[in-house]
């Protein structure tokens, strides 16, 4: 057990993405309409997504065959490093063991080429030949990028306006690939061009971008829709994460005590934690499962959950989730990735049943442990990551107060190299802790109130 990398060889590389659908106590409650408030049918979605995709949406199979193709891109990088962080467990004199899962060797540095590469694949095969998507801090967007490239599609991308001005080098790496980018609310639709009426200056939102994007790809035959987050397909296709890191922790004999994962949609997260999950409802595994999200964006600690849109405009199916309210707009923080009004309804299910443990810290004490990290394990974080090891180093902590030798482990789930303004900011003291008050956060759930309920009986 003294292994400080845990590689696995190509050949070990999940066949299958595991499905947490049919395995769940109760089914996931159905999308809805956004006009007639009726469960989605699978037409409704199909001027934005492929065939394929929406199967994989709401399937029954408790396994789905990673596609040949997707496999040999996915061996470009994966599988992917389970590290110990040796010196970071010296620093903090803790008796407990911490690994972590490296998704930020990936070419775009994040986990999120694991679903960008699929999703393209997917809408290559239907012969789609352009797909667009919206970005917050550049990640996803410059995922889908390189993803795109390698099937020959277009890629469009509406970039959050403040992370287009502030982030200017994932603007050069979509370049780079081949992707087309537009600082958004931009005058390109008509979500976009009435927002600007209302507010010319304004830094634009995640939820704008994704109404910009539906938009485009709706109005546009020859163009799908990919979505980065939250949805069932994606949050299946990032479950590669947890099949490589349970096969890596059983090859050093190490059973998990702690999984933790920062949330803002929830797709690394719940890539990381669901087939571990799975373990602890069939009894297989007793481990506390804990998701981190900044106290300014504070979906899971003090949303409500209830039906809500996905995006500002109203466009997309209403989802069951743990929602601060489609209207609201949180602080710029740093962790732009963290900073989505709601979560992947299949995490926000494993939440209400108790299985995961929710749990928000401010920006200043997660620089404080993505510098300490990046001092000892020589990795720079995403700022989105250094929620992750804020809540691994409070756990090992925990441990170094009781003698608990725990396993603490979790998914680094990008690296920070484009965001070294963040960490200058940080450096000369800059960064405001921010908690997002709690009679805001009532005041943009108001919106919700004739929305629909969790439905009876789900
Ligand atoms: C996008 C992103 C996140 C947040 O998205 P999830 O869907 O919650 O995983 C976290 N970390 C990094 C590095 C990201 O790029």
């Amino acid at each position: 057990m003294d292994e400080v990398k845990v590689l696995l060889s190509e050949k070990d590389l999940p066949n299958a993405w595991y499905n947490i659908i049919p395995r769940l106590s109760k089914p996931p409650a159905p999308a809805l309409n956004p006009k007639t408030k009726e469960p989605v049918k699978p037409e409704d979605l199909a001027p934005i997504f492929p065939e394929s995709l929406i199967q994989q949406e709401m399937s029954p199979e408790p396994w789905i065959e990673i596609p040949q193709e997707v496999r040999e891109i996915y061996k470009l990088w994966r599988p992917t490093p389970l590290r110990r962080a040796r010196n970071l467990e010296k620093a903090l004199k803790t008796p407990a063991r911490i690994y972590f899962k490296d998704e930020s060797v990936s070419p775009p540095g994040s986990h999120k080429p694991n679903t960008a590469v699929a999703q393209a694949y997917y809408n290559k095969k239907a012969g789609i030949t352009r797909l667009s998507t919206e970005t917050g801090a550049g990640q996803w967007g410059s995922a889908l990028s390189f993803a795109c490239k390698l099937f020959d599609l277009k890629c469009t991308v509406y970039m959050v306006k403040v992370s287009y001005e502030q982030k200017p080098f994932r603007k050069s790496l979509m370049h780079i690939w081949g992707g087309e980018v537009f600082p958004s609310p931009t005058d390109r639709t008509r979500s976009g061009r009435e927002i600007l009426a209302k507010d010319p200056d304004t830094p634009g939102s995640l939820g704008i971008a994704i109404s910009e994007a539906v938009e485009d790809a709706a109005t546009h035959e020859d163009t799908n829709y990919a979505l980065g987050s939250v949805l069932n397909h994606v949050l299946l296709h990032q479950t590669v994460i947890g099949l490589e890191a349970k096969k890596q922790l059983e090859l050093i004999e190490e059973k998990p005590d702690v999984l933790i994962g920062c949330v803002g949609g929830g797709s690394n997260f719940a890539g990381f934690i669901f087939p571990f999950v799975g373990d602890i409802m069939e009894g297989k595994l007793e481990a506390e499962v804990i998701g981190v999200e900044p106290t300014s964006c504070p979906t899971l600690t003090k949303g409500a959950y209830t039906y809500d849109f996905g995006d500002t405009a109203g466009l997309t199916p209403l989802l069951l989730m743990h929602t601060l309210g489609h209207s609201f707009s949180p602080p710029a923080i740093h962790a732009g990735g963290l900073r989505y009004h709601g979560d992947a309804p299949l995490l926000c299910q494993v939440v209400k049943d108790g299985l995961v443990k929710p749990r928000a810290y401010p920006q200043n004490p997660c620089f404080e442990a993505a510098v300490l990290f990046a001092q000892t394990e020589g990795i720079i974080p995403a700022p989105e990551t250094s929620h992750a090891i804020k809540g691994a180093i409070d756990e090992a902590l925990k441990c170094k107060e009781t003698g608990e030798e725990k396993v603490i482990v979790f998914c680094f789930s990008g690296h920070g190299h484009f965001d070294l303004a963040s960490y200058d900011a940080f450096l000369e003291g800059k960064l405001q802790d921010y908690e997002y008050p709690e009679e805001k956060i009532k005041e943009s759930l108001k919106v919700l109130e004739h929305f629909p309920k969790f439905p009876t009986g789900i």
